[in-house]
């Protein structure tokens, strides 16, 4: 049995009528003869709804009453698929995270997904009738209800097609694909035909919103291939797979930024073992994550550390990298949230020296100061001030012509 996945994220579940709409894809689909399992996320806005709910009643919320509560955005939205699919004559059912069950670790709000059971889920579709599945949702060992992290139920998508082997997996958005650079930002922007999971992965991590970056390294994983397709038209979308052959294509494949990151900088840090260990082990303690580090050559016995960490996470960092400052008798600690990364990715840098080199002429001649660097084999990213963010991102996108098909 060939079996199709297919994942309507929340604005294409948005509104009753656009679920009588995706009800109404489903069903041509499925007249064609296709086994569909349909992946849903909660109606767009409701989980910050709930999240706010949460907030009205708690300073802190528990993070195992949060999940239960989150859950039910996609139960809302599978229960109304299903009910508009059963008025079409498609004989639909809809199927929680425990009535499968996809299992989970206990760590709420962030679960990892450990097995999906999909006995009976084949048995549904066996018996020619559309499967309707929650996405986002877990459930644990001990029978605890877990959610998958924001934007989870494209990882719900990815975990189930290969728990089911499924022939494709098809993740319906509300952009037409995975653009060279946010086309909001630049009207050139041109949409791929294909990209690698790894170019995927770092565009995702790097600020690209098209996809969770954990269902892209599970794709990868279980090598499965994901169609990014536009719920509202019939294009073809981006495909989203291994690496192609001949890497004589493009030596960049996107543009990207995000503004999510902030600044701190410990000056005058005595330069010794063990003490970048100390200020970044407090901050792992608190379970924050480090993004860019750099440490400068040390003038006499003192350096200075500076690197980024998640805005939403500034508050807490400096309180613990400041008392770790005082413990160190550094010099002194300074922030900056006016900061952006904007980044480059492509699997063609790998084979070509030279592209870091054109990012910085690129961004020189246009004044912007670059802060902070970091490199992987696939990426070059650049802090430099927000307010050049938008200008970065157009003049890389025209230094590496990725508006014809690259170079
Ligand atoms: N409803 C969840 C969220 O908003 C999961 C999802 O949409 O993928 O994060
Ligand atoms: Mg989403």
């Amino acid at each position: 049995m060939q079996i199709t996945v297919l994942k309507y994220g929340g604005t294409s579940v948005g509104s009753a009528e656009r679920i009588r709409e995706v009800a109404r894809k489903v069903a041509l689909r499925y007249q064609e003869g296709e086994s569909l399992a349909v992946i849903v996320s909660a109606m767009a806005g409701e989980t910050d709804r709930l999240i706010g709910l949460s907030g009205q009643v708690s300073g802190f919320p528990d993070l195992r009453e949060l999940d239960v509560l989150l859950a039910s955005g996609e139960q809302v939205s599978a229960a109304l698929l299903a009910l508009a699919l059963k008025d079409l004559g498609v004989p639909a059912r809809s199927f929680l995270a425990f009535q499968l069950p996809i299992v989970t670790d206990d760590n709420h709000s962030l679960a990892l997904v450990q097995h999906i059971e999909v006995y009976a889920l084949k048995r549904h579709l066996q018996e020619r009738k559309v499967a309707v599945v929650a996405g986002f949702q877990g459930l644990t060992v001990g029978g605890d209800i877990t959610t998958l992290g924001r934007g989870g139920s494209d990882t719900t998508a990815v975990a189930l097609s290969a728990a089911i082997q499924a022939d494709s997996c098809e993740i319906f958005t509300d952009v037409n694909g995975v653009y060279t650079c946010d086309p909001n930002i630049y009207p050139r922007a041109r949409k791929l035909e294909q990209i690698s999971y790894d170019e995927m992965m770092e565009l995702a991590v790097l600020g690209a919103r098209v996809l969770h970056p954990r269902c892209v390294e599970l794709a990868k994983k279980y090598n499965v291939t994901i169609r990014v397709r536009s719920s509202f038209n019939d294009g073809p979308g981006t495909q989203v797979s291994e690496e192609r052959e001949q890497m004589e294509g493009a030596l960049i494949s996107g543009v990207t930024y995000s503004k999510g990151e902030a600044r701190i900088s410990v000056f005058g840090v005595p330069d010794r073992p063990g003490i970048a260990f100390r200020i970044f082990n407090s901050l792992a303690m608190e379970s924050i994550n480090v993004d860019m580090i750099i440490q400068n050559v040390g003038r006499g016995n003192l350096t200075d550390l500076t690197f980024t960490v998640p805005v939403a996470d500034l508050d807490r960092a400096v309180k613990r990298v400041e008392q770790v400052a005082r413990e160190i008798e550094a010099e002194g600690v300074l922030t900056d949230r006016d900061i952006a990364k904007v980044s480059i990715v492509g699997a063609g840098m790998k084979s070509h020296p030279g592209v870091a080199s054109r990012m910085f002429g690129a961004l020189a001649r246009e004044g912007i100061n670059i802060i902070m660097i970091s490199t992987s084999e696939i990426k070059i990213s650049c802090i430099i001030e927000t307010r050049y963010t938008e200008l970065a991102v157009r003049v890389l996108h025209d230094e590496f012509a990725l508006e014809r098909d690259g170079e």
